[in-house]
């Protein structure tokens, strides 16, 4: 048997994305006598945004075994039923994104199948009201879904909306109390191995040196060592994605607390509103091709809706990916492994898929050139789809007010989403990705909330009667009704969670 060759792991970087990755490999490397150190410096600090979560991470703190009260308690998080977005399709509109499904599914079909078919018949309901989790956030009510499957309230999944900051403050501590080592400093130098092109140490501004078999890049955008050192390259997706930057402000909480994010098309870019317990996240994402700094302040200073409690913080980034998110012994996760703006809530999760994806092909016995390729050919994929997620929201619009959105409809889409808009528009079908992030649900949300009606539907949407289908859609509507009339208030169903806890 071959002695395991991986015993020092070292993570550059003490943002989310690196604590997360320490929490993570200190829960699953427990017992392979494998040391964890963790490198982070406060004079570079972290990128100090990132509020809006997806469902999946609860499954992520369920496997560290983190109690949800406590958490909620650490980061000041509410609770997230889906994504409010607004002026997307044409000024005016709004539509939300949930985490749930519409209805449940009808002699074996999806219910917007049905839907669509009540629509031909002159029906004139909102496919929203088939939605547990759409009507609820309307209503800004919460509970957790219900353990039985036939009831509507099992139907829909959740999310948090907390502050990123502390939630890596939250995981540092569960790291440490597991056995990760932390340095506090800034590293300046790194070594590598003439022979293997291997990362061998990396040198602090004090001198020391600190070496490792296997190194986890979580340096935030610079990607010190993925890029800095071994110059991975870099695809850039700025062509399909234009915004570059983003200016940040938070403000006081105002209004009821919504169980949803907020994400307001503008002219040339859109704007976040992230409701937290303390305070309101806001930011204005947007492309400095079509509007300037200045302009972009002052549009989301004027769009607020309660004082702001700092000043409005820039930052810009390049839409993409790394060419290898694992090169040699360096994995690059988080931000050091690309970056995809935050309109679907997606870069916490890429994190988590980029650890799964690491403890999944871990070599703790040496590296395999054959797990490096599926590494990169799996994390490549997980971006992928989330672009053509995210560009969808762009192209599948009536707007052409601004020199954006002009911009948007010559675009030459990849064909991965081109090939889906096209199944979809014929007959409704939402066409599965390998490795996608974004169930069928989901694109529904976007494409009919964004008026994208198809031509068709699931020609098994015709078994049932006119009328029987009529009062099987009319009794599923008032099942949502009812089931949200007995739904808490959700600011009072957080206070109530923390004091029983
Ligand atoms: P960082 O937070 O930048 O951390 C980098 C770490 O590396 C720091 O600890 C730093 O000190 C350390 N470091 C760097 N260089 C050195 C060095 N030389 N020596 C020692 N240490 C070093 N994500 C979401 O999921 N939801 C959102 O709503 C969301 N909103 C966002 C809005 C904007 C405008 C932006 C830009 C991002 C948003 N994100 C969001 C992304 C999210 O903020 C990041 O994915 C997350 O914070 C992880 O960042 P990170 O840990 O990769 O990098």
């Amino acid at each position: 048997m071959r002695e395991p060759m991986i015993r020092r792991v070292c993570i550059v970087g003490g943002g989310t994305a690196g604590w997360m990755t320490a929490a993570a490999l200190a829960n699953k490397l427990n017992g392979l006598s494998i040391a964890v150190t963790l490198i982070e410096s406060s004079e570079i600090g972290t990128v100090g945004v990132g509020e809006a979560t997806l469902p999946h991470i609860r499954a992520f703190n369920k496997t560290l075994g983190i109690d949800e009260r406590d958490l909620m308690r650490a980061t000041e998080a509410t609770f997230k039923l889906g994504i409010e977005f607004r002026d997307w399709g044409k000024i005016g509109d709004r539509y939300i994104h949930p985490f749930g499904d519409y209805g449940p599914a009808v002699n074996g079909v999806p219910f917007y199948h049905h839907w669509l078919r009540l629509k031909s018949l002159g029906d004139t309901s909102r496919l929203d009201d088939y939605s547990f989790p759409i009507v609820a956030a309307e209503q800004n009510r919460f509970r957790h879904p219900a353990a039985e499957h036939d009831r509507i309230e099992s139907t829909f999944g959740y999310a948090y909306q907390f502050d990123a900051s502390l939630y890596a403050a939250f995981l540092r501590r569960y790291a440490e109390a597991n056995g990760v080592t932390r340095l506090e400093g800034k590293i300046v130098d790194t070594a590598l191995d003439g022979e293997s092109g291997h990362v061998r140490s990396v040198t602090l501004a004090d001198g020391r040196e600190v070496s490792a078999d296997l190194f986890v890049d979580c340096s935030g955008f610079r990607g010190l060592l993925i890029e800095g050192a071994l110059a991975s390259g870099y695809d850039d997706w700025s062509h399909w994605l234009p915004c570059n930057r983003a200016v940040a402000v938070p403000t006081a909480s105002a209004g009821p607390l919504g169980p949803y994010t907020r994400a307001t098309a503008r002219t040339a870019g859109w704007q976040w509103r992230i409701p937290l317990q303390h305070r309101v996240g806001n930011g204005h994402v947007y492309c400095s091709s079509f509007i300037s700094d200045d302009d972009a302040t002052r549009q989301l200073v004027e769009n607020l809706d309660a004082p702001m409690q700092a000043e409005p913080r820039q930052l810009r980034f390049t839409t993409g990916r790394r060419r290898d998110f694992w090169k040699a012994n360096v994995v690059a996760i988080g931000l050091a492994g690309g970056f995809l703006e935050p309109l679907e809530s997606t870069s916490i999760h890429l994190i988590q898929d980029g650890i799964t994806e690491l403890l999944a092909l871990f070599p703790d016995r040496g590296f395999d050139a054959s797990d490096i390729v599926e590494y990169n050919r799996r994390m490549s994929l997980h971006y992928e789809r989330v672009r053509d997620f995210l560009l969808l929201h762009y192209v599948a619009t009536q707007r052409d007010d601004s020199e954006m959105w002009r911009h948007f409809r010559a675009l030459t889409l990849p064909d991965s989403l081109r090939e889906k808009i096209e199944a979809w528009q014929t007959r409704a079908y939402v066409v599965p990705y390998e490795f996608g992030l974004f169930l069928p649900p989901s694109w529904v949300a976007v494409m009919l909330g964004q008026n994208l009606m198809p031509t068709g539907y699931d020609p098994r949407a015709r078994s049932m009667g006119d009328n029987a289908l009529a009062a099987r859609a009319s009794a599923i509507r008032q099942e949502v009704a009812a089931a949200v009339r007995g739904t808490p208030d959700h600011a009072d169903y957080i206070r109530r969670s923390a004091a029983a806890g």
